[in-house]
């Protein structure tokens, strides 16, 4: 049940596949709509889409105290944060 085949035939896994969209689409809004911006250093701050008064700070050198802040870093390891600080240090959007 986990798994789905696309029209090509080929099977993937269907929810990693889908969280992975939605996690990089809204990484790349956050970025859009200059919800991320550089601190100092490795230090930057991403404002939160759910609750408006909140942003995370999120420095690369230590992810672990995001994942204190952010489920999905905790459970996934990854986020739409951490992606956009990613996405926005590479000047892309
Ligand atoms: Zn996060």
């Amino acid at each position: 049940m986990n798994q789905i085949t696309n029209s090509f035939g080929v099977e993937y896994p269907k929810i990693p596949e889908k969280t992975q969209c939605v996690l990089s689409a809204k990484a790349h809004e956050l970025v859009y709509f200059e919800n991320v911006a550089h601190v100092e250093g490795s230090m930057y701050q991403v404002k939160s889409t759910s609750d408006k008064d909140k942003v995370y700070v999120i420095d690369l050198k230590n992810l672990d105290d995001h994942k204190l802040d952010c489920p999905g870093a905790k459970y996934r390891g990854n986020c739409s944060h951490l992606r956009a600080v990613r996405i926005f240090k590479r000047g892309e959007c």
